[in-house]
């Protein structure tokens, strides 16, 4: 998992910014296909780890190895900053608790119940998600299907453990030690409370998935507590909007200082400017094809989500690879809507249906 530069073995790449010499990538494996995850280490005081990594022991191993090359223990660390609560970066505060280490977690307030009630149930949100798909028009029978499968792997170790959340953090808030300060930039999209440390003097930029060296984040579209908008003549349930919040946030990064990108995934970004263009551009251009097979496709007549999709992706297996190209669609026509582009509408059996304008 080492990287050029790092120390070898360990996953360890000391001070990737050398104007910021105590703060150190350490790469981590994960089983998964996004391949191994990057958290860093701020040599500082308070000893402060910034996400953590998946709950395994190969992981925790590369932890260990990392931080014994540094010359410290993993009961050492005094406080642990989560970008967002997904598995992969809130895996182990929990684990670093058992081993001893007497910390802190903080993590956006927004992100703070579900690091503090992670389970693999809620993380895939399986009911929710059907619903959403339903209300999107998938078929019942590709809905089931998919609930088997998402239930079947909640069954399986989902590699992280909840945690008690000491501090819940808002933006502009301080992530301060002896000699650094790190603002917090809330960068929803990715999941609601994903947050972004900003250290100004060298203009480095702790990303998470908001930004990364080698994807593009999936975002969030989960049906969040409250009562309907008064003003939605659909009296559609509460949405957490993804998409749209995701490519606010992103436009928010436009113009600003930074010079070098620190990610959870693919490396050292030292093109940021560049970086935050490529990802705002991959969902505008997709956006774009959605809204000219729309125009195509309905000729005046709405149409869902789920024909869309159908459109879009003749040859994607519906199976594995529906959901997140639909959360896409979803997000997508949310975008458009709120732009003004797309009407919706509720069919006769309850489906939203689209049209553009
Ligand atoms: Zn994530």
């Amino acid at each position: 998992m080492s990287q050029p530069g790092s120390t070898s073995g360990t996953g360890l790449r000391r001070a990737p910014v050398p104007r910021l010499p105590q703060v150190h990538q350490i790469v981590l494996p994960t089983p998964w296909d996004v391949g191994p995850v990057q958290v860093y280490l701020v040599e500082d005081e308070p000893l402060t780890l910034i996400d953590t990594g998946v709950r395994t022991p190969e992981s925790r191993a590369a932890l260990e190895a990392a931080f014994d090359a540094l010359g410290h223990g993993l009961d050492e660390v005094e406080r642990v900053v989560l970008t967002h609560y997904h598995a992969d970066h809130l895996g182990q505060a929990q684990t670093l608790r058992d081993a001893g280490a007497r910390l802190e977690v903080w993590c956006h307030a927004d992100d703070a119940f579900l690091c503090e009630n992670f389970s693999a149930e809620r993380d895939e949100n399986v009911e929710g998600t059907a619903t959403l798909f339903r209300d999107f028009g998938v078929p019942e029978e590709l809905i089931e299907r998919q609930t088997r499968m998402r239930r079947q792997w909640i069954r399986e170790d989902p590699l992280c453990d909840p945690t008690r959340v000491d501090r819940r953090l808002r933006a502009g808030d301080l992530v301060e030690s002896k000699r650094l300060a790190f603002q917090v930039i809330h960068a929803p999209g990715h999941t609601p409370g994903h947050l972004l440390l900003s250290e100004e003097t060298t203009g480095t930029l702790v990303s998470g998935d908001h930004i990364m060296g080698n994807a593009v984040p999936f975002t969030e579209n989960c049906y969040v507590e409250g009562a309907p908008d008064p003003a939605d003549p659909l009296a559609r349930r509460p949405r957490f909007q993804g998409l749209p919040h995701y490519l606010a946030s992103l436009r928010g990064l436009r113009g600003g200082s930074f010079r070098t990108i620190l990610p959870a995934h693919g490396g050292v970004i030292e093109h940021a400017s560049r970086a935050i263009d490529d990802a705002l551009l991959f969902y505008e251009v997709r956006i774009q094809r959605i809204q000219r097979a729309l125009r195509k496709l309905d000729a005046g007549r709405p149409v869902s989500a789920w024909q869309l999709w159908e459109r879009l992706f003749p040859k994607a297996d519906p199976v594995t690879q529906m959901r997140t190209r639909m959360l896409m669609v979803i997000g997508a026509l949310d975008w458009l809507e709120a732009e003004g582009a797309v009407e919706t509408t509720r069919r006769d059996d309850g489906v939203l249906v689209h049209r553009a304008l």
